[in-house]
């Protein structure tokens, strides 16, 4: 070999072992809406450490979860695909159930994955809730897509009423009764406690995350924490229990938050801070139908969790990484789609080949402060496509109020919304541009030629 190539692939080898592959951590909020944050607005929640994290970060104002409810939402996380591709989504059950037999099939090649392929430890902290593992399930369970180390929930924290102790209440989702729930906590495959407390659930998801991140310091790793909270019923421990203004739910994001703080603390103590990309994010919107009390805010936008309107899927979008991401807020839309390419690319791993992905790379507006045009955002409810956003405009074929509303209107004429000047879809100005609604309509007939859709995983269940 001559010399000087012998020079420069020296010089390559050093500059590559100069840049480590940068960690990376995911806080998925549970039903937490685009208002309930502090640095999202919201007059009463504290919420210092997001806040901060936001201030030394980049804070999205129209970053969107891409599903209006659980399920689907964590697939399209994942995956980096619409949950339709992959059968999680369905219009009735809309997410799994304790009773369900499906989950998310194993040829999906999850984020976990994908980022274990480059040489990352792997953690899922939290609430799974892509597939009830039961012994003659074995490929439901977290460490069968992707994770080496978990600890959590299967599913949500509201869906085993507890055997034991019946509510006493109709309204047991707005009570906090943690004895009225079997909310079953696993380590791996561990059955840690079948009635866990779930006051001490955020705290716990704190210490566990500290520890994975001490125990892998020196290799890169992917935490990926989806909170049980603010999905109702609510819970706080003790020490935050009764002392937000905004109650309950203050309480539990105050708790949220501070864990959010935990580790991040954790990071700088171990020097990982410039090294690790920090993404806080949402699942859907908030619940509106648990009221005022347990349920959140989508502050200025409509609805809330289960539709498509701009309050079921647009959610708070934190990004951090100190040294790399510029401290800003930027209007550029993202979405949850995106996560994966991105992460993917700065983790130097290989994306799934033969197979579409919907996402698309961030990192040059994370880096570099470019914008991104990530082109055009499908609204889904279950399978069906609602709504569609391209540029400032977002157009809806189908409208439906939150989870719990019957109705479903299909709009002959499809209403046309500017969502950057009318971000409330107060104003529908589909007869003023006939040609946007022309082009949006053309850009979404283009999206379902590209769509195959599954059998839904979401339709079985355990039979006695
Ligand atoms: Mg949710």
């Amino acid at each position: 070999m001559r010399p000087c190539l012998l020079l420069v692939l020296t010089l390559l080898g050093i500059a590559a072992q100069a840049a480590p592959k940068p960690n990376i951590v995911v806080f998925l909020a549970d039903d937490l809406g685009y208002g309930d944050l502090g640095c999202y607005g919201h007059p009463t929640i504290k919420t210092p450490h997001l806040d901060q994290m936001a201030a030394e970060g980049l804070r999205f104002t129209q970053f969107y979860s891409a599903a209006e409810v659980c399920t689907p939402s964590r697939a399209a996380l994942l995956t980096g695909r619409y949950p339709i591709r992959s059968g999680m989504a369905h219009n009735q059950y809309r997410v799994l159930r304790a009773i369900s037999t499906g989950g998310l099939p194993k040829e999906e090649v999850t984020l976990a994955e994908t980022l274990k392929s480059a040489g990352y430890a792997t953690a899922l902290i939290g609430k799974w809730h892509l597939g009830v593992w039961a012994n003659d399930r074995p490929e439901h369970h977290p460490l069968a897509h992707g994770f080496d180390y978990h600890f959590g929930l299967m599913h949500s924290n509201d869906m085993n009423p507890s055997s034991v102790s019946k509510p006493a209440r109709a309204n047991a989702l707005v009570q906090q009764q943690p004895e009225w729930w079997d909310a079953a906590l696993y380590r791996g495959r561990d059955l840690l406690e079948p009635r866990t407390d779930q006051t001490q659930l955020t705290p716990r998801y704190a210490a566990e995350a500290v520890k994975f991140i001490g125990a892998n310091k020196d290799r890169p790793f992917f935490l990926y924490l989806p909170h049980t909270f603010p999905h109702t019923p609510l819970f706080a421990s003790e020490r935050f229990k009764g002392k937000s203004p905004r109650g309950i739910y203050g309480d539990v994001l105050a708790e949220l938050d501070w864990n959010v703080g935990e580790i991040l603390k954790a990071l700088k103590a171990h020097g990982l801070a410039e090294n690790t990309l920090v993404f806080f994010t949402s699942d859907n919107g908030p619940w509106t139908l648990m009221g005022t009390e347990t349920g959140g805010s989508s502050g200025p936008l409509k609805d809330g969790k289960g539709s498509t309107w701009e309050g079921g899927m647009r959610v708070p979008g934190i990004a951090w990484w100190p040294g790399k991401i510029k401290p800003g807020t930027t209007d550029n839309v993202a979405t949850m789609l995106d996560l994966y390419p991105t992460m993917a690319k700065l983790a130097g791993a290989e994306l799934p080949a033969s197979r579409p992905l919907d996402g698309t790379d961030l990192s040059p507006l994370l880096l570099q402060g470019q914008s991104v045009d990530r082109g055009l955002f499908c609204y889904y409810r279950g399978e069906r496509l609602f709504a569609a956003r391209l540029g400032d405009w977002k157009i809806h074929f189908i409208t439906q109020g939150s989870y719990g509303d019957p109705k479903a209107v299909t709009h002959e004429q499809p209403l046309l919304f500017n969502l950057a000047r009318d971000p409330a879809e107060a104003h529908e100005v589909s007869a003023q541009y006939p040609e946007v609604v022309r082009r949006l309509t053309e850009a979404v007939a283009e999206h379902r030629k590209g769509v195959v859709p599954v059998r839904s995983q979401l339709i079985d269940v355990v039979t006695k």
